[in-house]
């Protein structure tokens, strides 16, 4: 009945979208992420012109029932039922975690991941994919927006992190290294939550 039901938590740049990725390649579950799904240009929430679409180039976090409402439909639908999940980028408050927690009632997340990257290492990733990605990059990846995500970050995610912990659901795994390294490390956490599950 159902497969994994996985949350990654981790700073912006911390490699979450890869992980996730890997992990739905390995597990067969769905990848959900809430910035690709905004980010998506058939998303009405984001259209062009919409305080939502401004909230996210200038890196604030959009209200918590929109994302809520957003998420809650996706994991309604019958692939994400059957093949369970991966989410990324959510919950990120405490009323997000509150309003998952109530969405998968009677049941929970099988384990949730901190995807664990130093300040300084993720602000250095995420100004070089900035200038990879040249005149197409993220808005939200410039200098000064990428400085003021990380720091709101660090504190509402802290608080997300310890809403998991306080449940004994959360683990911290180490995000530097290989990306091959860090899929292993994922693994081993991944097996261990769903066999106890
Ligand atoms: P991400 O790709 O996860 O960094 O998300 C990009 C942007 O989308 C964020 O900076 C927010 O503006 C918005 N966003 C994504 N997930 C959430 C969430 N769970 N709650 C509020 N805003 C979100």
């Amino acid at each position: 009945m159902g497969g994994p039901r996985l949350v990654l938590l981790g700073r912006p740049g911390a490699g979450k979208g890869t992980q996730a990725h890997r992990l739905s390649d390995l597990y067969g579950v769905v990848h959900v992420s809430t910035g690709d799904m905004l980010r998506d240009p058939q998303s009405t929430i984001t259209a062009a012109g919409s305080a939502a679409r401004a909230a996210i180039d200038a890196g604030e976090l959009l209200a918590d029932d929109v994302v809520i409402a957003l998420v809650g439909g996706r994991l309604a639908q019958a692939d994400v039922v059957e093949r369970g999940f991966v989410l990324d980028g959510f919950p990120r408050t405490v009323a997000q975690a509150d309003a998952l927690a109530d969405l998968l009632a009677p049941g929970g997340v099988d384990v949730a991941i901190e995807l664990d990257v130093p300040p300084e290492v993720v602000q250095a990733r995420l100004v070089g994919r900035r200038s990879a990605a040249g005149a197409a990059g993220r808005p939200d990846d410039a200098d000064e927006v990428v400085g003021r995500r990380l720091k709101r970050h660090d504190a509402e995610v802290a608080a997300v992190a310890d809403w998991f912990e306080r449940r004994g659901l959360l683990v911290v795994v180490d995000g530097m290294g290989s990306t091959d390294e860090v899929t292993a490390r994922l693994r081993a956490v991944v097996d261990r939550a769903i066999a106890s599950s």
